[in-house]
Order: structure tokens, then C-alpha cells, then sequence
């Protein structure tokens, strides 16, 4: 069983070269994170890159979870492949994420390459070469219109070295939105028509009030494009849980992969609220105290077929 959307969070501590300079309400969010996590919100400032690896790798193996893919978190560049330097208050560079696979079998690496960079093609295929088994963006934080054709090749690559995308998709709120309008899943369709597998991280789902809703669009593009998948990460917070139970019946329910999204808190607590789970089973899912678990846990009784548990090992580019 493998959890495919883990994030890693570092400060640099271990000389990773890991950043994260959280601002204004990202602030809150991370500190509120790091409480979730039961870290003391001193880490910001000390050894993160190691306690947060300590705390999720004790995670994973007491779970039912036999791995996870681990997501490294690209800088945001412009069309010409410039760094935009005030923008980048998260990086999480692709040779740690290579790094902590080496040390820990539990861990699957994902890559992040923003295709506008001179050496995107290059990267992609060093990476591959190291056995990256996903290539993961968030075309509205990092500012990548997967429509502009100057990056066919780097989709054309993908396609060819069996390299899926793991594409944020929806609002998001726990890092910056540059352009919101790339949370919109049809801005995929170049990389699908270059034959890409494509995972919509999150199914389209919004995450704020105030997000456009592209769940149904998500849906409807299915039936299109047999290869496009969504993943169910992220969807046990207040607004996302509601879409759980719209993900048990028909063409999504097979094209459904398990993700977490950690450390983006699960909380049961709202499918409780919404009636997708009852009085005892949220007891029990308060009980458990790990948090990778207790998505997992949770999902299951609202009926999320057991195959989405299952199917990341069809998709992912697994080398053995
Ligand atoms: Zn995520």
C-alpha cells in the first residue's frame, strides 16, 4: 500500500538546502502545522530537516502503509526560465528527496522540474536515471501554464520515459498562489494529449470558500482521457471532505488514487459533521493518533474502494 503525496519540509538545518521562510498567514498555517505534527514550534528555527524526517518516517512504519512517495517542492520561475526571487519562500530540492530514499526504504522519490528552466529536460532525465518515480508541480504556485507550448518537449519526454505528473489542481492555501487560474484541470490537456499520465492532485476540489470549483470539470474530463487519474489528498479538511463520498461510484471511483497530503492536516471531524461517518467510527478515528493512519483509516470507512489503495503501483513509474 503506498501513500503517494507526502510533502517534505525543511529548514536547511542538515545542509539540505531545504528553505522555507513562511509569511503573514502562512505563518499561522505552519505553526499550526508543526502543532498537528506534536513538534515544538521551536523546529521552525532548529533542526526541522531531521526531526520532521524522524517523525515521518516513525509514521509510516507504524501504519498500514508499506511506502510513500516523498515530494520535493520546485522554486517559481518565469516563461523564460528565470528564478522569481521574491516569490520563493519554499524549496525542497530534488537531491535530498533522492538522498532520504537512499537512507530509507519506505520512501519512493517524486522530482519537481519547472518546465521553463533551460535544463528542464536534462533534469528530468537524471532524475529519471535515479529512479523518480513521479514528476510533481503546482502549476498555480510555481507559475507553470502547461498550455504553453514551449514545453511540449518536456511533456513529450515524460510520456516517453513513463513519467507521470502529479499536478496540484483547485485552490490552494498553504503556499502562494501566483496564477489561480493554472488550478484549473483542462489547463492539463497538453500534457495528456502528449500522452502523459496525469494525476490531479486533490480531484479538482477547493479548498476556500471562495475557490472556483472544478471538481465536476475534473469528472467530466474522465471519460476523455483514460490517462487521467485524481488523487483523494487533502480531503479530509473542512470544505474538500464534502467531495469522499462523491468519489465511491462510476469512472472516478476507478481512477482514484490514495494520497494523504501530509503534513496538511486530516481531520475526521468534518465528515462527522457532514453525516459520512457516524458518532463511534469518529471516536475511533480520534483515537488514532497517526495521522497518515488515521486518513487512511477514515477513508476506508467511508467506502473509498480498496483498489485506490492499491493503484499508485500501476500508475508510478516503479522501476522493480
Ligand atoms: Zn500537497
Amino acid at each position: 500500500m503506498i501513500d503517494s503525496h507526502v510533502h517534505i519540509v525543511g529548514n536547511g538545518s542538515s545542509g539540505s538546502g531545504c528553505k522555507i521562510r513562511p509569511s503573514g498567514a502562512h505563518k499561522l498555517l505552519a505553526h499550526y502545522m508543526l502543532h498537528q505534527l506534536g513538534l515544538p514550534q521551536s523546529a521552525l528555527r532548529g533542526d526541522l530537516d531531521n526531526i520532521y524526517v524522524e517523525r515521518l518516517v516513525h509514521f509510516v512504519e507504524t501504519s498500514d502503509l508499506d511506502q510513500v512517495v516523498i515530494l520535493p517542492h520546485e522554486e517559481v520561475y518565469d516563461e523564460h526560465g528565470r528564478i522569481i526571487d521574491e516569490e520563493n519562500n519554499f524549496y525542497i530540492p530534488n537531491d535530498y528527496i533522492f538522498e532520504l530514499c537512499e537512507r530509507y526504504g519506505c520512501f519512493l522519490p517524486a522530482v519537481s522540474i519547472h518546465p521553463a528552466r533551460a535544463d528542464a529536460v536534462d533534469e528530468l532525465e537524471r532524475c529519471a536515471a535515479k529512479g523518480a518515480v513521479l514528476m510533481k508541480c503546482l502549476p498555480n504556485c510555481q507559475n507553470i501554464d502547461c498550455e504553453n507550448p514551449r514545453y511540449i518537449p518536456f511533456w513529450e519526454k515524460m510520456a516517453q520515459l513513463g513519467m507521470p505528473l502529479l499536478a496540484h489542481t483547485g485552490g490552494e492555501h498553504t503556499v502562494k498562489q501566483i496564477n489561480p487560474k493554472y488550478a484549473d484541470p483542462r489547463t492539463l490537456k497538453t500534457p495528456l494529449d502528449c500522452g502523459v499520465t496525469v494525476i490531479a492532485a486533490h480531484c479538482g476540489t477547493k479548498s476556500g470558500l471562495v475557490d472556483p470549483e472544478y471538481f465536476d470539470i475534473f469528472c467530466s474530463m474522465l471519460s476523455e482521457h483514460d490517462n487521467l487519474f485524481g488523487d483523494i489528498s487533502g480531503l479530509q479538511l473542512p470544505i474538500r471532505s464534502a467531495y469522499l463520498p462523491r468519489c465511491l461510484d462510476g469512472l472516478i471511483a476507478q481512477r482514484i488514487i490514495h494520497g494523504s497530503d501530509f503534513p496538511v492536516p486530516s481531520q475526521p471531524i468534518w465528515s462527522w459533521m457532514r453525516g459520512h461517518i457516524d458518532s463511534p467510527t469518529f471516536a475511533k478515528a480520534r483515537a488514532i493518533k497517526n495521522p497518515l493512519q488515521r486518513d487512511l483509516w477514515v477513508k476506508r470507512q467511508i467506502g473509498i474502494p480498496e483498489a485506490a489503495f492499491q493503484r499508485a503501483r500501476e500508475i508510478l513509474r516503479l522501476t522493480d
